[in-house]
């Protein structure tokens, strides 16, 4: 495993929490030696960041940019030259915590403050009346432009901005910072081209382009020969993914050649596109051992009249005759989802739906959201808005559904025995933790000391809703 990180592992098996937030970065030794420009000496950075994984590993790489101009990372905000907060917007409650972020930082007059991310893309100049203490607003398709745009702000710049969507090109770094050692995220698609109504991802992402298949691979090898064994591809759609190069590979022969990059024992992928779901896939994971046996396919809704009003371009039916080809598989392949309730119309029957989804398909882990209306997406003008206090009854009730079918699912393995990837460890309770290649998550007790990063054999002795509880079985 990775072994040289200013994060240490240390600092994620302590006593205490990780005292590093998803924001701040690790120098791997694919990357350490390759900060050659001094532009930003002796000024340090802090990246706070929002939202999904693809904004954690954009920020890996924004991160890469600032180190390759000599820029060093700042144990904490308050310390930081350069602060940037890398936002999301799916959500209004993401939105406002990062306009109380910044409201908090008014008056500062020594620090250089930028707003990257869906945010960036959405607010656009809006974020400079707002917060006029705010010198970089730069949305991620234009990341490509990040280094212009620091030199500019280097040079004096008081406003710069970065929001154009009419890129055909994806965010490719020469160093990332990476700061999970234990799984190593490597996007291969950004943006969208599916049109859903209350999402905000093509106005906030851009139009969908997929990055070189040498491209992925080469950098697929670099996280080996730096020793990583977990590989996660992301996407927004990532089974959309369509190789630009003369290669020309589909998405399921790009996994198969990252599974079989020498030293990566796991490769992940997230999020599918119903739509762009194919048999192939359960037949490359069938197939691959190195393709983890676990698929995050977002249905949003059990109603296909709710479907047809988010323009998810698939129906209920159509969807389950995708899980039907991942339940006929050889290898057990474990079934996550998003679920939204409270969608503008969603009747209680439309609701009914969705709950007898869970059913029907036994999902291992669901996450669901109530409704939120977002700016520029058409469902925010749509009629029949449902009341807040409907939508949380709706959620509480879908949550406890799913929590029963997880409990049942869970307590169907207790006895079994899963290889599991050691990722931390807990002092207070005198158990480590990691995941099946399956994305379960164990929690377990060993009396070995040592275990962050290994792969270990782990029999199951009692299941929760959320995670298995069990002891290591070492190897004889
Ligand atoms: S597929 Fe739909 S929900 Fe997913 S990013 Fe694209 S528009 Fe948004």
């Amino acid at each position: 495993m990775p072994k040289t990180f200013d994060i240490g592992i240390d600092a994620l098996a302590g006593a205490s929490e990780p005292s590093v937030p998803a924001a701040t970065f690790a120098a791997t030794p694919e990357n350490a030696s390759a900060a050659d420009s001094v532009a930003g000496a002796g000024k340090s950075f802090f990246i706070e960041t929002f939202g999904c994984q693809m904004n954690v590993h954009d920020s890996e790489k924004v991160a890469g940019v600032l180190l390759a101009r000599g820029y060093r990372p700042a144990s904490n905000a308050a310390h930081a030259d350069l602060m940037l907060y890398n936002t999301c917007s799916i959500r209004e409650k993401a939105a406002q915590k990062v306009f109380s972020r910044l409201g908090e930082l008014r008056g500062e007059r020594r620090k250089i403050i930028g707003v990257l991310g869906c945010l960036a893309q959405q607010e656009g100049e809006e974020i400079f009346e707002r917060a006029p203490w705010v010198s970089l607003v730069c949305g991620s398709a234009s990341y490509r432009k990040l280094p212009e745009l620091i030199t500019q702000l280097e040079a004096g710049g008081r406003r710069v901005m970065g929001l154009d969507l009419e890129v055909d090109e994806t965010f490719e770094t020469e160093i990332t910072r990476r700061d999970n050692p234990i799984r190593a995220y490597i996007t291969i698609i950004e943006g969208c081209d599916y049109a859903c109504s209350y999402c905000v991802v093509p106005h906030t992402r851009g139009p969908e382009r997929s990055r070189a298949s040498d491209s992925v691979l080469s950098e697929a090898r670099r996280l080996a020969d730096a020793g990583y064994t977990e590989i996660q591809l992301l996407g927004q759609t990532v089974n959309s993914y369509r190789d630009p190069s003369p290669r020309k590979l589909g998405f399921v022969e790009l996994l198969r050649e990252v599974a079989s990059v020498a030293g990566i024992r796991r490769v992940r992928f997230t999020t599918s596109h119903p739509n762009d779901f194919h048999r192939d896939i359960v037949d490359a994971i069938d197939s691959t051992p190195a393709l983890c046996d676990h698929i995050h396919l977002p249905v949003q809704s059990g109603s296909t009249r709710v479907l047809r009003e988010m323009r998810r371009t698939y129906t209920r039916e159509q969807y389950l005759e995708k899980i039907s080809w991942i339940r006929s598989a050889r290898r057990p392949i474990s079934v996550t989802s998003d679920v939204i309730v409270g969608f503008p119309g969603e009747t209680e029957q439309d609701f009914e739906e969705s709950v007898t989804l869970l059913e029907s398909v036994g999902y291992d882990g669901v996450y669901a959201f109530v409704y939120s209306p977002r700016p520029n997406t058409t469902a925010a003008a749509m009629p029949d808005a449902i009341p807040e206090a409907e939508k949380s009854r709706r959620l509480a009730i879908l949550q406890e559904r799913q929590r029963q079918i997880q409990l049942a699912r869970n307590e169907r393995l207790v006895g079994e025995t899963f290889e599991v990837l050691v990722d931390g460890h807990n002092a207070a309770r005198a158990q480590w933790t990691g995941r099946s290649t399956s994305n379960r998550v164990i929690n377990f007790t060993s009396s070995h000391e040592s275990l962050l990063g290994e792969y270990v054999q782990v029999r199951v002795t009692r299941a929760a809703p959320h995670s298995l509880i069990g002891e290591h079985m070492p190897q004889a």
